[in-house]
């Protein structure tokens, strides 16, 4: 049966042991939203990147058909040309000119869409090359940053493991009543049972504790609550 100065030995381990914990919790916690926040910016480029070449492809279409239409209104006016100079009857003479007229403004209409589409084609590749030069450089280093961020996630959780096992061997070396009550107000509170006096601060709840208490916390010779927050008070220096 260990002595009460012994207990609060092992409760010094199990508060320190617990405040890596809690640490090493914060910051496992802290890793996934900073990932999510890496994957939406590279999903933002690729979008942007696929919506450009997806508006290059509709605009390359775009002037492949009204290359074929071009050609077929010049088939068409060829054949007019011939009509016309085939017909000998004034008013169809006539007619074929207005149908010529008619012709030649579709092909204006035309060949003014295929400038602009050249154009917006020409924006829209420089904007695939800024894309492109953009992706290489920011995009590696945001994969990178994502990679790092695991792998440090699977470190803190390995460390997280190994701290919980240091502790659930050093729990049975404590008398059973306290370990009960550490238990107990470690479930209340969530992080430890236990906490470090600093000065006259709780470190549990950063409340003051009355210097006569603090004193007799300080010599670590028997088992004192914070009348705050009811975690155990101990005494050790922080390294
Ligand atoms: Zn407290």
């Amino acid at each position: 049966m260990p002595t009460v100065e012994e207990d609060i030995q092992f409760l010094i381990q199990i508060v320190k042991k617990d405040m890596e914990i809690k640490e090493k919790k914060k910051l496992l916690d802290a890793i996934p939203p900073r990932i999510k926040a890496i994957d939406r910016e590279i999903k933002k480029m690729d979008e942007s990147m696929s919506e450009t070449k997806r508006i290059i492809e509709k605009l390359d279409a775009e002037k492949r058909h009204i290359e074929l239409e071009l050609k077929t209104h010049h088939a068409e006016l060829e054949k007019k040309k011939e009509e016309q100079r085939l017909v000998k009857d004034n008013k169809v003479y006539r007619a074929i000119v207005t149908e010529m007229e008619f012709i030649n403004k579709k092909v204006d209409q035309a060949e003014e869409r295929m400038l602009a589409i050249l154009d917006e084609g020409e924006v829209r590749r420089d904007e695939i090359r800024i894309l492109t030069e953009k992706m290489s450089g920011e995009r590696g280093v945001l994969v990178a940053e994502k990679d790092r961020l695991e792998r440090e996630a699977g470190a803190t959780d390995d460390s997280l493991k190994i701290l919980e096992d240091e502790k659930l061997r050093i729990l049975p070396h404590i008398s059973e009543d306290i370990r009960r009550q550490y238990a107990r107000i470690r479930t209340a509170k969530g992080d430890s049972g236990v906490a470090n006096l600093m000065g006259d601060i709780c470190q549990g709840c950063y409340s003051r504790v009355p210097p006569q208490r603090a004193v007799e916390v300080r010599r670590n010779e028997q088992i004192m609550n914070c009348e705050v927050c009811g975690r155990i008070l101990v005494h050790y220096e922080i390294s």
